[in-house]
């Protein structure tokens, strides 16, 4: 039997953040806090984190007010770690909050799913035109272990395609000792899965803002609050008033 893991939150950044780039169509003229997190998964073996994260001099300049949090190192000595002891990185999507940091990390494999890093490598020109100049340079050189679709990493720990946010954005399922605890592998916060009690014999779930594919994204969502016993939103500032999960 696989061992229950602890999922560590590791918060970086906060960031006040339009709203209806996390709920689709909705709540114009809103903001809305967000964290970029990177998450510890403890457990027997491998020292396994899900995301890179991002560092808030990045986001400067954007029109959004940043609050930087605590950098990697800081986040990272509180697990007891240092950047050259994480093995494997996950990484759920390849949007630059996510994967910003990733060569700070000198002996990590990069789990990246098919999809995703072959739509980077050949990107439609929608998104070739808006990501960052310097994106091919944030993941050029990483050592990638890629996978397809649903894959085991871990003994409790597996990562689920759930594209539509991004070409092959995975969520990350880890059994916890209060079930199967998934991260999100696409941007949102708590309210994506509890939209206000006044619409919901409407709407269940509100699909993320940032997408490729709508209907895509939409079942992405509706698959994770399926399997999930505890779902954990990529960027809920909620969360970090926890230090771990459960
Ligand atoms: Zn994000």
């Amino acid at each position: 039997m696989a061992k229950d893991h602890v999922i560590h939150l590791i918060p970086l950044v906060k960031i006040d953040f339009p709203k209806p780039k996390m709920t689709y169509l909705s709540n114009f003229g809103q903001t809305v806090p967000i964290v970029s997190y990177i998450w510890y998964l403890e457990g027997p073996r491998e020292n396994i984190i899900v995301d890179a994260g991002i560092a808030p001099e990045r986001l400067l300049g954007r029109g959004y007010k940043v609050e930087p949090m605590q950098s990697l190192d800081q986040g990272l000595s509180k697990v007891g770690l240092g950047v050259g002891d994480i093995d494997f990185v996950i990484l759920t999507h390849t949007h630059h909050d996510h994967i910003a940091l990733a060569h700070k990390f000198p002996k990590a494999k990069f789990i990246i799913q098919r999809a995703e890093i072959e739509f980077d490598r050949n990107p439609h020109p929608f998104i070739a035109e808006t990501r960052p100049a310097d994106f091919m340079e944030l993941i050029g050189g990483l050592d990638f272990e890629v996978v397809e679709g649903d894959t085991e990493i871990s003994a409790g720990i597996r990562v689920l395609l759930t594209p539509g946010h991004s070409a092959g954005a995975q969520s990350v399922a880890i059994k916890t000792a209060q079930g199967t605890a998934i991260i999100t592998g696409f941007c949102c916060i708590q309210e994506n899965f509890e939209p206000p009690a006044e619409l919901r014999e409407r709407i269940s779930f509100y699909t993320p803002g940032i997408h490729l594919n709508v209907p895509q994204a939409y079942e992405s969502v509706a698959r994770v609050r399926e399997l999930a016993d505890l779902i954990v939103p990529l960027h809920e500032a909620e969360l970090v008033h926890k230090a771990t999960i459960p």
